[in-house]
């Protein structure tokens, strides 16, 4: 019934079995010149329950920047066969190296998030995200030929081969960014083609923030059943928690990771149920373990059990990250809370755009709406009263008023993998 037993396990044996896990992770982690300084003092009877993780010190993203490329690696570079960056465009980047067994059980744990949503070895997998550094590349393709499905590596772009590829080889699974997707839909019945006739049945939808209407969206236009994938490069890459088919927050593999959810401001953990910071621990990696993550990425544990009987906790979806966070006229504002509205609404097409600019002295923002066709009317008075009404449902949602300018559709530039969605123009322009 599940690809592998210890989804099943009882919650005291994962417990149990994290533990023994962590205890090892600690004295392999030593090996590393950044570890073995961090951890040095650090008596490893401490660990007695899987609890006992927040006597671990956390790693950071400059903690990850300060040790590149090779602090955190426990072994000599020979046995090393992979590695990966993340995609952040700012400072240093930050690598992960794999060894073959690293390889492996990621590969696994993607085979099992795959297997979770139904996907089996009868299935046809096209890959339409990026190869290169970033893992929803190699990272899904693996996992994909683990499981047996035949894998068709496509990469992003290209709609029209992207279609042909779909229709030739009968694709039954996309993995898509969820951006791309919602441009895709839209292409796909620009080329003449009914997406309902599709082959596709289900989307691997992940490696961006994105909200319950963008995915409810995703289904309606392409007749898909679209489910959600997180990962992150320091934690390997995608199959770090994957829905299930119950689509009710996304199960955190917990023999491979450990989970935990703080207040970024004091570290501590939050209240069962509330939002905070992910922060991640890695239970199998050998080559390159990293303790207490700090993600940056904000969630919630569900609680209750999930209707598919799996025992590993669920996260929701992500937010936002915790520095995505902008502030407006002294309210904190999240893209995913705009998205929210204008995904919700029939008028607005498939992509939009958040633009901080200045007005005088204050901080504003402009969202750039596109407007599907049949809305794109010529009566002025008409876009008038549904840029009002994006406004104002706006406001209602983020407590200030935003600027709203409405474009034809396809007027915003489609970014060739995440998506941006905030455009810092505050130093170019003066707006009054
Ligand atoms: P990278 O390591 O460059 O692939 O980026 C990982 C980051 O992408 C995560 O820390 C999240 O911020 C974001 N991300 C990945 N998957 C999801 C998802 N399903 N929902 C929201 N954000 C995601
Ligand atoms: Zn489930």
């Amino acid at each position: 019934m599940f690809y592998h037993p210890s989804e099943s396990l009882k919650r005291s044996e994962l417990e149990n079995l994290q533990v023994e896990r962590l205890r090892a992770v600690v004295e392999n982690a030593r090996k590393s010149p950044f570890y073995g300084e961090r951890l040095k003092d650090f008596d490893i009877r401490e660990l007695q329950t899987a609890s006992d993780i927040t006597k671990l010190p956390f790693t950071t993203k400059d903690d990850l920047r300060s040790q590149y490329p090779y602090g955190l690696l426990t072994r000599s570079l020979d046995d090393f066969v992979r590695l990966h960056a993340s995609s952040g465009t700012t400072g240093t980047p930050t690598a992960v190296f794999y060894t073959q067994k690293d390889i492996d059980q990621w590969a696994d744990l993607m085979a099992r998030s795959m297997y979770a949503v139904g996907v089996r070895r009868s299935d046809v997998l096209q890959n339409m995200s990026g190869y290169g550094l970033f893992t929803g590349g190699l990272g899904i393709h693996y996992g994909s030929e683990r499981l047996g499905c035949l894998t068709v590596p496509a990469g992003a772009g290209n709609t029209r081969r992207q279609i042909k590829l779909i229709r030739d080889f009968s694709v039954t699974v996309l993995h898509i960014i969820p951006s791309f997707a919602l441009y895709f839909a839209q292409k796909v019945v620009e080329e003449g083609f009914d997406p309902a006739e599709m082959p596709w049945k289900v989307a691997l939808i992940g490696a961006e923030p994105h909200t319950e209407e963008t995915r409810r969206r995703i289904e309606e236009l392409m007749h898909i059943k679209a489910y959600n994938s997180y990962g992150l490069s320091e934690m390997n890459g995608p199959g770090v928690a994957f829905e299930c088919t119950e689509q009710t927050g996304m199960h955190v593999w917990e023999d491979a990771y450990i989970a935990e959810i703080i207040d970024p401001a004091t570290g501590e953990h939050v209240a069962e149920g509330e939002v905070g910071e992910l922060v991640m621990t890695t239970l199998t990696r050998e080559g390159m373990p990293i303790i207490r993550y700090r993600t940056r990425d904000l969630t919630r544990f569900i609680p209750g059990q999930c209707a598919c009987g799996r025992t590993h906790r669920r996260i929701d979806r992500i937010t936002g990250r915790a520095d995505d966070m902008l502030i407006i006229k002294g309210v904190n504002i999240y893209p995913m809370q705009i998205e929210q509205v204008l995904m919700a609404m029939p008028e607005v097409g498939q992509n939009y755009v958040i633009e901080l600019i200045r007005e005088g002295f204050m901080d504003q923002i402009r969202v750039k709406v596109e407007v599907k066709e049949e809305y794109f009317v010529e009566d002025m008075r008409v876009l008038r009263n549904l840029q009002k009404s994006i406004a104002a449902r706006l406001c209602n949602e983020i407590l200030v008023t935003p600027r709203v300018e409405l474009v034809m559709h396809d007027a915003i530039p489609k970014a060739a993998g995440k998506a941006v969605r905030v455009v810092d123009l505050r130093d170019q322009e003066k707006d009054s």
